[in-house]
């Protein structure tokens, strides 16, 4: 009894610990007199977690995973690693919704930013007004954009810019950009920021907007996580309508289709719009939202038989109970005109959570048939204008059509350039129009590869045809691409590193940058 007991106490103790402890071989060993150090875990599971996502594509394993408690932890790493003869990597994980390890710290320290929420002193989600601002949230970079909606909505109001998908952190979308069908005309999330707290990679905690510290909160946004830890950002909010009306046409032709997608974006009138591509029954309903009835699955897939591929546009008009009378008459105007196949408009009503939240069923549905971390090669691209009709018959109909081994939703849509900032470190194509277009592969452990050769047939079609296109969520292996891919804004890129970030710790997942 005392033997096993013993053994118990033991087991019990090495688990607390942590059985082998991996940063007295890559982390100063200083670290451990830290008061952060408890709330270092180097455990299998805090490991394994941190060394995967979203996409499970790649694993890189870090020496250990900070699950701070306040903002102050994550100060003192990043000081202690800029401070240290030798600096190690920190890379901050909202979500960990990355498709390539960009959330992972190849031998350095993961911070897990959820923690802070768990604590409660993280950023929180708090709603003000001021004369100068209107209503804002100040949100914790931590933050999930579903728990932004859920506590604006508690005062009527709601960011104006979305993704399609919520359980996403502020911190992690708003170092990409942050788009969706509401980005033509409320501009990308990046763009609906007042100020932020941000841990520059010398580990000195700075707030900044467009007017104060503004060359970090350009860096910042869009920036990859290159400059700092966004800890805190104001969000611009509005008043949150209760209904949206919600709808879909379907078309054979694809100039017809981008023309009236063109002229939708065009116009404010709408608050909403999206399209994708229908190319095989499995894309009719997808997890991205299942919105066709059974009955009208029959009709459409007649429809796919007879053109091999269907273009779907889709819009939205949100309202409330004052004019919801008056609201399907002002979307009749909107849409009138629109050149889609005749009979082929669907309609819905939703509410205004149910529709931003549409993504959530179909994840759920996926998860519980294991089906949900599954490998996600996505390729996610800015497409100018003037290529896209070449676009579409280059790589939707010769490539995705014919060789139709894609598997997963495929969007596009236009934005306007307009909407965003160009000061801020986002990349997107030098046209006042621009394509999102997202290939949302889900692939098999065998046999995603085979999705990934694809990913590149179309990057080189893109190459080869001169079409000036830009990866959003971008992922490259060599520098000469980064710098490519940056183009004129490459040097500000590097100078803002060299300045906010000079001994290059931060996010070294995205693999632009490497020093630790
Ligand atoms: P993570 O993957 O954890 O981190 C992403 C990067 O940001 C990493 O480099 C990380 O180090 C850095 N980072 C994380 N937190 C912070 C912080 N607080 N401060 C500074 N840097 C930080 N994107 C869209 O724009 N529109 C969409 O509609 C959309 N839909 C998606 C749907 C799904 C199902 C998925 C998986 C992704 C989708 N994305 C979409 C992409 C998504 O916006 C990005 O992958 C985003 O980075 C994920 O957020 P995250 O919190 O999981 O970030």
């Amino acid at each position: 009894k005392t033997y096993f007991i013993t053994f118990i106490i033991i087991t019990r103790l090495i688990s607390i610990i942590g059985e082998p402890r991996p940063w007295t071989n890559t982390l100063p060993s200083e670290i451990l007199s830290l008061d952060l150090s408890t709330r270092l875990r180097v455990d299998p599971d805090a490991i394994r977690t941190a060394s995967k996502d979203f996409g499970n594509l790649v694993h890189i394993i870090p020496s250990a995973v900070l699950y701070p408690s306040s903002i102050t932890d994550i100060v003192d790493l990043v000081k202690f690693s800029f401070n240290s003869t030798v600096p190690f990597s920190i890379a901050a994980r909202g979500h960990g919704h990355s498709a390539r390890g960009q959330a992972m710290a190849d031998r350095g320290v993961v911070v897990d930013m959820a923690a802070l929420k768990n604590h409660g002193d993280g950023g929180g989600i708090r709603v003000s007004w001021s004369r100068a601002l209107g209503f804002y949230a100040d949100v914790g970079g931590e933050q999930l954009w579903i728990d932004v909606l859920g506590s604006t909505l508690e005062h009527g109001l709601a960011p104006v810019s979305w993704t399609d998908y919520l359980y996403l952190t502020v911190g992690g979308t708003l170092s990409n950009g942050g788009i969706s069908g509401q980005t033509f005309r409320y501009g990308p999330q990046i763009r609906n920021v007042f100020e932020m707290d941000v841990i520059t990679g010398t580990g000195e905690f700075v707030t900044c907007s467009k007017h104060l510290n503004s060359e970090l909160f350009f860096a910042v946004l869009g920036g990859l996580g290159q400059f700092g830890i966004i800890t805190r950002a104001r969000i611009v909010l509005d008043k949150a309508p209760n209904k949206v009306k919600w709808v879909r046409m379907l078309y054979s032709g694809f100039s017809v289709f981008t023309r009236d997608q063109e002229k939708l974006i065009s116009t404010t009138g709408l608050d909403y719009v999206e399209g994708s591509l229908i190319v095989h029954q499995s894309s009719l309903n997808n997890w991205r939202s299942s919105f066709f009835s059974v009955s009208d699955h029959s009709r459409i897939v007649s429809l796919l038989s007879k053109h091999g591929i269907i273009y779907c546009l889709e819009v939205v008009k949100y309202y409330d109970h004052p004019n919801k009378d008056t609201v399907d008459e002002e979307l009749e105007l909107l849409l009138k005109g629109l050149r889609f196949l005749p009979g082929f408009m669907f309609k819905k009503e939703a509410s205004f959570v149910d529709f931003l939240n549409r993504v959530r069923s179909g994840e759920l549905k996926l998860q519980s048939k294991g089906l949900w971390d599954v490998p996600h090669p996505w390729l996610n691209l800015f497409v100018p204008k003037s290529g896209i009709q070449y676009f579409n018959k280059a790589v939707f109909v010769d490539i995705i059509q014919r060789q139709n081994r894609t598997s997963g939703p495929m969007l596009v849509y236009p934005t306007n350039r307009k909407e965003w900032d160009d000061r801020m470190s986002a990349v997107i194509p030098d046209e006042d129009t621009f394509y999102c277009v997202g290939f949302l592969h889900s692939g098999g452990f065998n046999n995603w590869e085979v999705l990934e050769d694809q990913n590149n047939e179309i990057l080189q079609v893109c190459d080869k045809a001169g079409i000036k296109a830009k990866q959003y969520l971008p992922h490259y292996r060599t520098k000469e691409d980064w710098v490519n891919h940056f183009g004129p804004k490459w040097t500000t890129f590097e100078e803002r590193k060299a300045k906010f970030d000079p001994k290059m710790i931060l996010s070294p997942g995205q693999d632009i940058f490497s020093s630790v």
